[in-house]
């Protein structure tokens, strides 16, 4: 029965002698074209064969309006620029950190010509490729080395299978974490090949446990920021200082897996008290690691500072070569970390510590604008108002801390607020929004320059009637 009606499906070169088809064989590339036709044709016979249908007839105008869909979405790029309306800051599923303007003409440089990536201009002979921002580091944290290679998950690795392979390093339960897309300290401690050793209890941990841990087997301390937890109530965990006094003791070297590792002292503007980077390394912490697209807010990279002689070891290990950064990063990073030279400039320029730092009455400010526009375009379609939320730092950084902000609310009419979240998620410029109970929110603070318009511009469009 089904067979017959499969019958009544044309042929691929049937269907791409069609004069719509003839149009895109004119730009594209044949095979693509018969892609499409294919993907279209399977879908079709798929949903005959489903649906248990007596009859069917091929419905050629419809069939080439869903080609013609097919094309425009080969044709579109799969990595596409979207408005973060959630609210968190550093969202990991949306990029975390965006770039300062300033990286952007060393990105360019960088990509489109040659480079002394690896060069000495005033030698002429070969250079290193860490020496572009070690000064900067080094100088910005207090440190007396550095290296910067892919992520933050790599420079844990690697520093684990320079110093540790082989050897036990000594970690407190309470740190034993998990991060999220799979990056779990026991993991990636026996991909290294270094040996956990677990000391503490979940909730305390003292010094006195770590002292009866360390043996002559023992290659490192590390302590590891719990990222996207917080441990609360009844509490002990041992300070930099006292594990820096031990390490010094035994001669063994303490590592600190920072993640986040901010360079500024966010509670200036409010935020909790975390430990910068400058902070371990003066505290007496041997070796850090953290992120380049976290609190930093440049591009993805795993930084490690620390002891010259831990930093050269890092640097010699064969590991290194395979997790090494390209010239890209290596511009956006430098041009990140000179903006960093003024604190002031900082705050202002890198876009993720201005979202942090913004003041909720500028929020209020833009808010109330935006409210106002939105309600003179679509009044008869959407409810809107502002409220008042919090935003979130996110990419593990700060998880406790509460950024008052101001939220548009929309409440629509005519329909569901999924359909609506799905609306603005599917627009030219993708909008991710949240919902909450009836309403789908966008936060003020994630907003970008630019943005505000493409959110105007999708209430204005003809597609929500
Ligand atoms: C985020 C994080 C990592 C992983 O860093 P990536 O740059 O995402 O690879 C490792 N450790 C901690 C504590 C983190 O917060």
């Amino acid at each position: 029965m089904n067979r017959d009606l499969l019958r009544k499906l044309p042929a691929v070169d049937y269907l791409l002698r069609d004069t719509r088809v003839s149009d895109y064989l004119r730009d594209n590339p044949r095979r693509l074209v018969a892609d499409a036709v294919r993907i279209v044709l399977e879908e079709e016979r798929e949903y005959i064969k489903k649906s248990g249908l007596k009859d069917y007839q091929f419905n050629m105008e419809a069939f080439m309006e869903r080609v013609r869909a097919q094309m425009e979405k080969i044709g579109r790029p799969s990595l596409v620029r979207v408005v973060n309306a959630t609210g968190v800051i550093l969202h990991t599923n949306l990029g975390r950190a965006p770039l300062a303007e300033a990286a952007l003409k060393s990105l360019a440089d960088a990509s489109l010509h040659y480079t002394n990536l690896e060069f000495d201009i005033e030698k002429g002979e070969r250079g290193e490729r860490y020496t572009h921002v070690e000064e900067d580091l080094c100088r910005l944290t207090g440190a007396e080395s550095a290296v910067v290679v892919n992520n933050n998950a790599a420079a844990v690795l690697l520093v684990l299978n320079t110093i540790a392979e082989g050897k036990e390093v000594v970690v407190s339960r309470g740190e034993l974490v998990e991060i999220g897309g799979s990056f779990r300290i026991p993991d990636v401690m026996r991909k290294s090949g270094a040996r956990l050793v677990e000391v503490g209890t979940t909730n305390r941990t003292h010094i006195r446990d770590y002292e009866s841990a360390v043996t002559q087997e023992t290659a490192l301390i590390l302590k590891v920021h719990k990222s996207n937890f917080d441990l609360i109530g009844f509490t002990a965990e041992v300070s930099f200082q006292d594990l820096a006094e031990l390490g010094g003791r035994s001669g063994i070297p303490l590592m600190n897996d920072l993640g986040s590792g901010s360079l500024i002292d966010l509670s200036r503007f409010g935020m909790k008290k975390e430990p910068t980077v400058q902070d371990a390394v003066k505290s007496g912490v041997d070796v850090v690691t953290f992120s380049g697209d976290k609190l930093l807010g440049g591009p993805q990279a795993g930084i490690i500072v620390g002891k010259k002689k831990i930093i050269d070891a890092v640097k010699k290990n064969p590991l290194t070569r395979a997790l090494r950064v390209d010239k890209l990063t290596v511009a956006a990073l430098e041009a990140t970390l000179r903006i960093y030279r003024d604190e002031l400039r900082a705050v202002k320029e890198i876009p993720i510590l201005n979202m942090l730092t913004k003041p909720l009455s500028e929020l209020t400010k833009k808010g109330k604008k935006l409210v106002k526009v939105l309600r003179g375009i679509s009044r008869d379609r959407f409810e809107i108002i502002m409220r008042d939320g919090c935003s979130q730092v996110g990419g593990g950084a700060l998880p406790l801390q509460e950024i008052p902000t101001k939220l548009v609310a929309v409440r629509p009419k005519l329909i569901s607020v999924n359909q609506l979240e799905r609306l603005m998620r599917m627009n030219q410029v993708p909008i991710i929004s949240r919902i909450e109970r009836d309403e789908v929110v966008f936060d003020i603070r994630t907003l970008m320059d630019g943005d505000i318009e493409i959110v105007v511009d999708f209430f204005k469009g003809a597609s929500i009637e």
